[in-house]
């Protein structure tokens, strides 16, 4: 939905393959329903429009390819890039072997390699799914040995393809989102610091609360791992601080992390995207606020029409904040830890961004740390 907006600032209509009947692009761009890891889905959407790109990873990358090939039109960013990004396993290699800073992590084939990687690292330790991971689903802490098995269900399994990975103590979490342009030119958008919970991100700002030369070093270790990745397209790039940085994970799409950039840069994450993608030269991506401040609108287990009140109210004290942007994403069910939309606040410093966002959560009982 925030790509098709971003693309009629530019004269671009977006076409989205998507099962979900009425899903939220559709009331901004055109939907074909069907699956986006159906290959015949796949190959006959392609057939229609000139160029293909993704918004989410856990496509069938294989299929994409093919129908691209079979239509005679590009994809970014390029398969091969998913394929590896998809895999987080695969990605962890790729990365350790470009020499990107990360965790020490291992493939776990057995309850054996479990509790060798325990002795090996300690515990807690986090283990995590290779594939169609988001929002936390995907992970499970290893507390100690005895926890191991309860992991291993949690995440349906040794069949599901599992590595594990020590346990970072971070004191915080960047996020960089970086544009590549099909000449592999870079751009990176500024340094925003992630706040999650339940391994879910619910707040972000920026920027980000470190001095500037930590700043940097985010910066560069974002744009030496999304180098290491041959596609054009935009790019979210999670770090650990531990002080020294680590990199979590890179999505191959504009990021949740990243959404801050619709208000408060000159270019957002979504059109940078869109410019990578199409050839074009990707514009300034640096801030025009002092500061922002994005929050996630989550669903609770309350049920529907508990969820509901709780929305409405917040959305007429988001609304009455001049600064304050509500993106709602027009999801119908409203179920616990499902992302229902989000809002940002852009302000000229910090202290007005997060004054702003005490007057919006205020009866939330919610409080700014
Ligand atoms: P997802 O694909 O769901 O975003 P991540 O692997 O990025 O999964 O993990 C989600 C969150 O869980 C991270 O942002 C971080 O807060 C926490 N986390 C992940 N890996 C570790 C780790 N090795 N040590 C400590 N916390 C972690
Ligand atoms: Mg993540």
């Amino acid at each position: 939905m925030m790509m098709a907006e971003a693309g009629a600032t530019i004269d671009l209509a977006l076409k989205v393959l998507e099962p979900t009947p009425s899903c939220p692009a559709s009331s901004v761009a055109e939907q074909v329903l069907g699956s986006f890891t159906d290959p015949a889905a796949i190959r006959e959407f392609a057939k229609s429009v000139d160029l293909l790109t993704v918004e989410i990873e856990h496509v069938d990358a294989n299929a994409l390819e093919e129908a691209a090939r079979e239509a005679g039109i590009e994809v970014h960013p390029s398969p091969s890039v998913l394929r590896v990004i998809q895999d987080k396993w695969a990605q962890k290699e790729h990365f350790a072997a470009a020499g990107v800073p990360c965790a020490p992590a291992a493939a776990i084939a057995s309850e054996a390699d479990l509790a060798r990687f325990g002795a090996a690292h300690g515990y807690p330790f986090m283990l995590k799914a290779r594939r169609l991971a988001y929002d936390g689903r995907g992970n499970a802490v290893v507390s100690d040995p005895a926890g191991a098995a309860a992991a291993l269900s949690a995440l349906g399994g040794l069949g599901q393809g599992l590595y594990a990975e020590a346990w970072v103590p971070f004191r915080a979490e960047l996020a960089v989102m970086v544009a590549q342009g099909r000449d592999g030119a870079l751009r990176a958008f500024p340094v925003t610091q992630t706040l999650h919970r339940d391994s879910i991100c619910v707040v972000t700002e920026t920027p980000a609360l470190i001095d500037p030369g930590l700043a940097r070093e985010a910066e560069r270790v974002a744009l030496a791992a999304v180098a290491s990745l041959p596609g054009a397209g935009v790019y979210g790039v999670e770090m650990f601080v531990t002080p020294r940085l680590l990199l979590n994970e890179v999505a191959p799409r504009p990021h949740n992390s990243g959404h801050y950039t619709i208000e408060a840069c000159a270019t957002s994450q979504y059109l940078a995207h869109l410019q990578a993608v199409t050839g074009q030269r990707v514009g300034d991506t640096s801030l025009t606020a002092g500061a922002a401040i994005m929050v996630n609108v989550l669903g609770d287990g309350a049920g529907q029409a508990a969820n509901a009140e709780r929305i409405a109210a917040l959305r007429t004290r988001a609304a009455a904040e001049p600064r304050c942007a509500l993106h709602w994403y027009g999801k119908a069910e409203f179920k616990a830890k499902r992302k229902l939309g989000h809002f940002t606040i852009v302000a000229d410093d910090r202290r007005e961004a997060r004054a702003a966002l005490e007057r919006v959560l205020a009866d939330f009982g919610v409080g700014v740390e």
